[in-house]
């Protein structure tokens, strides 16, 4: 039973075993980067989620989050032992999709991966909107700006996703969270403000403008894309 690829990339050898251990109990085909060096070289390969180690002995979790991003969508979970607000929220601005702050429960990880990639695998139609100028495929996982794909990471792509679903419908960056992670965190609102910048720069003509996503002051988002005839 193999329920997907992962790739740990994790220096301290008892993480990684651990790791290593939960997920393959749960039948997860699991391979492990102790270094930098050696996950970027593993990343030719294809994997279904990557979990990634922020500090590592020899290159920045940061800067192979960056790599990994300029050619993939592959949902990251970061590891940090980083608890400042500050950073978690540079981690998914830097397109992680979720992050577990050190020590974690392997439990826990396991559950977050399982729940990542429910989230990938879940969505089926396909929907455009304002003449064809944004059509979010659901089924492949695509978003097209105008005709040209957009590659927006998991987290970025449920959250359009949940926003185009409903039209006009203003969602708090509570209810977003919820429905991105399936949880509450400390510093949630700005987490969304961050992923919204992203998906803002990805999908808008001007993203100080927007034709798509609108801020409600002091609650939230609303999608203002209109609905194309099928
Ligand atoms: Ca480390």
């Amino acid at each position: 039973m193999n329920k997907g690829r992962i790739l740990v990339i994790e220096d301290e050898q008892k993480i990684a075993e651990i790791v290593k251990a939960y997920l393959e109990k749960d039948g997860f085909h699991v391979t492990v980067a102790p270094t930098g060096r050696k996950a970027m070289s593993l990343l030719k390969d294809k994997y279904d989620l990557i979990i990634l180690d922020l500090m590592l002995p020899d290159m920045d979790g940061e800067d192979i989050c960056l790599a990994v991003r300029k050619d993939s969508d592959v949902p990251i979970i970061m590891l940090t032992a980083k608890s400042e607000e500050e950073d978690r929220i540079k981690g998914l601005g830097i397109g992680a999709d979720d992050y577990v702050v050190k020590p974690f429960s392997p439990r826990e990880l396991v559950a977050r991966v399982k729940a990542m990639l429910r989230r990938v695998k879940g969505a089926k139609e396909s929907s455009s909107f304002n003449k064809g100028g944004l059509v979010i495929d659901s089924f492949r996982f695509e978003v097209r700006k105008s005709g040209s794909p957009v590659v927006l990471t998991p987290t970025e792509f449920r959250l359009l996703q949940c926003l185009a679903e409903r039209p006009g419908q203003i969602f708090s960056r509570l209810q977003l969270v919820n429905v991105i992670l399936g949880y509450d965190f400390e510093g949630y609102d700005r987490t969304i403000d961050a992923h919204i910048k992203n998906i803002r720069h990805k999908i808008e003509e001007d993203p100080r403008d927007p034709s798509y996503i609108k801020t409600v002051y002091g609650v939230g988002y609303r999608f203002i894309g209109q609905p194309d005839e099928d």
